[in-house]
């Protein structure tokens, strides 16, 4: 549930503008490139209905118009970096996610980026946390004896952070970033630049509040993950723009000036490691009575703990839903 959490709990109102921008891609919106690969083409009305009957989640009809720009949105691999994105890009408004948190979603409390990236940080660190929300994290970085700031640009959130004694700002990232070049130890962006139309930007300007030397932490949804839903609503547009494996967080890296410490992957949950391997034996489409009930007891939630330790998740290639590039910027 990590993604949506942080598009409704992290990025809900980050774009203000009543109408949000729609943006005609014409080039890698990672590396530039203009060679793509066009690999689908997804009516908005799937998109629409698929939120409606997976999640619950009703849009008023202007949303829908607004955040409709066309009547099939196209998906795009680029040919040098690999990145896939889709095309035009429209990504969701406030209001969007106001209407998209009234439906059934719900999130984790427990975050696999977040604790991963606490046990890096030391204690004195300058920590900087885009997209801080109401700072979750920033709470986690603090505890852990970090000196932490967090920007946001949406001010409901921030006010909620400011109430809870941590320094946060509203103010977008270029311009924090001209202000306070070379200032932080850890710069982290989790579950952010999905939702961007343009990287590049993004990235150097996080870049530029690095010290030389400091720590760079991005995630992203991990498009290689064990097990996908066949259509994901939540990994479209509006909310996804841009699907990623670490071979794009690598070129990321080298685009903004720094070396790849570690790729890291969130663990596969139970419920992803049940479903993918009863896919992979095809039980689920079995009509055998006895595989169907092999499968439940093979894969019984009880044993998933066993099979982790015992480190079969790894040797299965069970890798979970986000991605982690812990970056060192060059000095
Ligand atoms: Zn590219």
């Amino acid at each position: 549930m990590s993604q949506i959490e942080n598009a409704c709990g992290r990025e809900q109102g980050k774009r203000q503008d009543p109408i949000p921008a729609v943006h005609v891609i014409s080039n890698c919106p990672l590396c530039g490139d203009v060679s793509a690969n066009p690999l689908e083409s997804i009516p908005f009305e799937r998109i629409w209905s698929s939120l409606r009957t997976r999640w619950g989640a009703v849009f008023s009809p202007e949303i829908m118009q607004r955040h409709t720009p066309a009547p099939n949105i196209s998906l795009l691999e680029c040919q040098r970096c690999g990145l896939q994105y889709f095309n035009p890009a429209i990504p969701g408004d406030a209001e969007f996610y106001n209407q998209l948190m009234a439906s059934s979603l719900g999130y984790s409390s427990e975050r696999w980026d977040f604790l991963a990236a606490i046990e890096i940080i030391a204690s004195g660190d300058k920590v900087l946390d885009i997209a801080c929300g109401e700072g979750r994290f920033l709470q986690l970085a603090q505890a852990k004896g970090a000196v932490v700031c967090g920007i946001d640009i949406n001010p409901m959130a921030v006010e909620n952070a400011k109430h809870k004694g941590l320094s946060a700002y509203c103010v977008p990232l270029n311009e924090f970033a001209s202000e306070n070049r070379e200032c932080f130890d850890v710069v982290t962006a989790f579950q952010v630049i999905e939702h961007l139309s343009d990287v590049q930007p993004f990235a150097r300007a996080a870049s530029n509040c690095l010290k030389p030397g400091g720590k760079f932490f991005i995630t992203v949804p991990n498009r290689l993950r064990g097990y996908h839903n066949p259509f994901d609503p939540l990994d479209q547009p509006p909310h996804h723009l841009s699907r990623w494996t670490s071979d794009q967080l690598q070129t990321l890296a080298h685009l903004t000036g720094c070396n790849v410490s570690t790729i890291r992957y969130e663990p596969a949950g139970v419920h992803d490691y049940r479903a993918l391997l009863r896919c992979r034996i095809g039980a689920e489409q079995s009509e055998s009575l006895w595989a169907r009930i092999i499968a439940r007891i093979v894969f019984a939630p009880s044993l998933y703990q066993i099979y982790s330790t015992m480190g079969l998740l790894d040797r299965w290639h069970l890798l979970g839903m986000s991605v982690m590039g812990v970056f060192e910027k060059q000095r």
